[in-house]
């Protein structure tokens, strides 16, 4: 009878049944926004950016080479549901609601939301002022749940680029969503002919955590990415950071780190595994 249980136990797997096939196989298919400079940026057919480095990194540590396709906000869960990704890294905010469809890892980067505007305007100098101006966010992201002045005019988009070249022509006022990641923006169009900044002093709505997300059930799998994330942000996310966010680095001399990296703490409380 002991031995017959113990067959069951060790067929069930480790976590009770729920464990499935490892996703970190020798190549990952990750979901990641590729029109988010800092972020993760495609052009002249290369990769580049912080979530990009973040991968690579995962990548050495746990023995998988990571593969890029571009997912818009609104299909990160679907995507992850039906595996045509296995891993979603694309400044994806780890929510209740979220983790309720897939599981998390994170986070590795904390931030604040802001106003992107054009820096000449002065029409946004208060959040009050968004009142009665047309405002650029994004479909199935927090920002475009979030509580604006009444009276704001949302104009939703697919991507954060597509609210970008909006703003660019003049058809928007601003694009609200995630500092950190309108800061990438501004770093990309600080030589053109309408540079770009962050409303100062209006941080709005709430704090977003980014996880690297994955379909319900990888415990393993959360687990080995848990470690790798832990020793990534102790040994390389500043100097990553520092390369790939100087906006973001420049616009809070100083205080940048406070801000943004996680507290080691926030790993265990955030993800939907422990280590
Ligand atoms: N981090 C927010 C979210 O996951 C906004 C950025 C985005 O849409 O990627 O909804």
């Amino acid at each position: 009878m002991a031995a017959l249980l113990l067959v069951t136990v060790t067929a069930c797997g480790p976590s009770g049944g729920s464990d499935q096939k490892s996703l970190l196989h020798e190549r990952v298919f990750i979901g990641g926004k590729t029109d988010q400079p800092g972020f993760n940026l495609h052009a002249a057919h290369t990769d580049r950016g912080l979530e990009v480095d973040l991968a690579n990194y995962l990548g050495k540590e746990i023995g998988f080479k990571s593969k890029f396709h571009d997912v818009i906000s609104a299909k990160r869960e679907q995507e992850l549901k039906d595996g045509t990704s296995d891993l979603v890294i694309a400044t994806y905010s780890i929510t209740p609601d979220r983790k309720e469809q897939v599981d998390f890892v994170g986070p590795y980067l904390v931030t604040g939301q802001g106003f992107l505007i054009r820096e000449k305007y002065k029409g946004i100098k208060t959040e009050k002022d968004v009142a009665g101006k047309i405002i650029c966010t994004v479909e199935g992201s927090t920002s475009a749940v979030a509580q604006l002045p009444r009276g704001t005019i949302l104009h939703i988009e697919p991507d954060y680029s597509s609210c970008v070249d909006k703003l660019q022509g003049g058809a928007v006022q601003a694009v609200f969503t995630d500092e950190a990641l309108l800061y990438g923006f501004v770093e990309q169009y600080k030589n053109s002919k309408h540079p770009l900044k962050v409303a100062p002093g209006i941080t709005s709505g709430l704090i977003n955590r980014y996880g690297i997300g994955l379909p319900k059930g990888h415990t393993a799998d959360c687990k080995k990415l848990l470690r790798a994330l832990r020793t990534y942000l102790t040994e390389e996310w500043a100097a990553d950071v520092k390369v790939q966010l100087q906006a973001l680095v420049h616009a809070y001399p100083g205080d940048w780190e406070n801000r943004f990296r996680p507290d080691p703490e926030d790993l265990n409380r955030y993800s939907s595994c422990e280590t």
